[in-house]
């Protein structure tokens, strides 16, 4: 018995299957492909029928890196500056926003990033004493890897000039050695310790925004890259009372800014909608705010960027990782720290799950590089995204050398390094699957630049690197990721054919409907 037939369509499988029209769906699973007319005729009196009327169903996407809780975070409490265009503006914003706020409660902000303000600046904690002198004021720079905050906030830290950074971090300092508000890497834990954490409920709140926002991009199965243990609990809880609505890969941190030691690995866990199978790392910084590790100096910054871990720590917690039978996800977009994590996987030997470990970003890589990972059948999650929302920073800030191969997408392919491709959102605002494939086919940024040209990809490898691609990276690929017989049916319906649609279109389709196992879940 069929419980629902969705025909008249043009079904892009993902597969070498031949062209269908038509899905049916036996118990959230799929249980046909193939031609309308048989689609209709398994249908019974109790079908459900959805007449597609001509429009494109797709696997669900997969947004193989995205941070869930974070799109979240900027969708109920925290202020979003990521259009901001000036540290003036900048200023009125966080001024009115805590006009808002309770008097005791912090004032956190995302998105800030210097290369989109007039000043070519970033905040410093004297622009934020003039918005809010009182309340303690935390901005993360767009990529993450970055806080500007107030007096208050370097006060409650006890942040002073005498203060040093912890390892794998920087405070910036003025001439006199006065710290301006600046905070990278590591160093932004010493806020995080005395920061006051979400409660469950602001969590999970948190979630089911975000959740809900990625099933109306057509986004059902996503991923929390690097989460803490009190947040995988909430994770846990709202699964076991189904709460969910869209399937989530959600990577523990074994490295939490702030925390002293190393948090000790979890319970692995699989449910239908939950996975807690992969470990999440950081070997260095982000490219769009010049911190990811590179061999030589940035441009107009003096700095090679910053490596997390400087000593042999990474070493010792991905072979526990390893043999206690997790997946690794090791962020490494330089070229120095992806040689630092594929030194790590070269000496991790064969595991016993048979996964392969995943690099996430894998901005910088050289062939040698590709060549290697290709051998130890590393999983690359890149993001073509970027190419557009911060080729302006790729150009201002990288060596001429390092252009051409940024976020090399063909050369991956070429080398047979397989993609999930994603957006690492909040971390770029627009997260649309549709954007992500624009930006990998065309290669083109925000100001209309071509950024590594060589490297763009076609339309289908765009979409298998958004599908098909994330549900490799997540070891499940057997239950999603294409149009096949036994898989869920997490399904998406476009207004029209990404395929056959030119590279600059793409942004205009419309998501005009999403399942989820066979349910909609969100329709337009
Ligand atoms: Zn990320």
């Amino acid at each position: 018995m069929i419980d629902l037939v969705l025909y008249n369509g043009v079904v892009l499988t993902q597969t070498a299957a031949p062209p269908a029209q038509a899905v049916g769906v036996r118990d959230g699973r799929i249980a046909f492909v193939g031609r309308s007319a048989d689609a209709l005729n398994a249908a019974t009196a109790a079908t459900a029928r959805i007449d597609l009327g001509g429009r494109t169903l797709i696997p669900g996407f997969n947004d193989a890196h995205a941070h869930v809780w974070k799109i979240g975070h900027l969708l109920t409490t925290m202020l979003d500056v990521r259009r901001v265009d000036s540290v003036e503006d900048l200023v009125n914003r966080v001024r009115r926003f805590s006009g808002r706020l309770p008097a005791d409660a912090w004032l956190l902000g995302r998105g800030f990033n210097e290369a989109s303000m007039r000043e070519r600046r970033a905040p410093t904690r004297d622009d934020l004493d003039r918005a809010e002198p009182n309340r303690p004021v935390v901005l993360t720079r767009t990529c993450g890897h970055i806080y500007a905050v107030n007096g208050a906030a370097l006060a409650r830290a006890g942040i002073g000039p005498a203060t040093k950074a912890p390892a794998g971090g920087v405070i910036d300092r003025d001439e006199s050695g006065r710290p301006t508000g600046l905070l990278r890497e590591t160093a932004m834990g010493l806020i995080n310790q005395v920061m006051p954490p979400p409660t469950p409920a602001d969590y999970e709140a948190m979630l089911v925004a975000a959740l809900r926002h990625q099933l109306a991009l057509g986004i059902t199965s996503s991923a929390d890259c690097g989460v803490s243990p009190q947040l995988l609990e909430v994770y846990r809880a709202v699964d076991a009372r189904r709460g969910l609505p869209s399937r989530v890969n959600v990577m523990p941190l074994r490295r939490v800014d702030g925390v002293p030691k190393p948090v000790p690995l979890p319970e692995l866990f699989a449910s239908d909608m939950l996975r807690v199978d992969t470990v999440k790392f950081l070997a260095d910084g982000g490219l769009s705010g010049a911190t990811a590790a590179l061999s030589v100096p940035y441009r107009h910054v003096r700095s090679n960027g910053v490596l997390r871990f400087p000593n042999g720590e990474l070493r010792e917690l991905c072979a526990e990782s390893h043999q206690a039978g997790w997946r690794i996800a090791a962020h490494a977009i330089g070229d120095v720290a992806i040689n630092q994590v594929l030194d790590v996987y070269e000496k991790l030997g064969p595991h016993r799950r048979g996964f392969a470990h995943r690099i996430e970003h894998f901005g910088l890589p050289d062939a040698a590089q590709l060549a290697r990972a290709a051998k130890l059948r590393v999983i690359a999650a890149p993001q073509t995204i970027f190419i557009k929302t911060f080729g302006r920073n790729f150009r201002s800030y990288l060596p001429d050398s390092f252009l051409p191969r940024t976020y090399p997408i063909r050369a991956m392919l070429d080398a047979g390094v397989r993609i999930a491709l994603s957006s690492d959102a909040p971390v770029v605002e627009d997260d649309n699957p549709l954007v992500g494939m624009m930006a990998a086919i065309t290669r083109l940024d925000e100001e209309g630049e071509l950024i590594a040209p060589r490297q763009a990809i076609t339309a289908n490898e765009a979409l298998y690197g958004y599908t098909m691609g994330g549900a490799i990276a997540s070891g499940d690929e057997a239950n999603r990721g294409s149009i096949e017989a036994g898989k869920w049916a997490d399904l998406a319906v476009l207004s029209a054919n990404p395929l056959a649609a030119s590279p600059e279109a793409l942004p205009h389709l419309a998501v005009d409907m999403t399942l989820v196992a066979g349910r909609v879940v969100f329709e337009r």
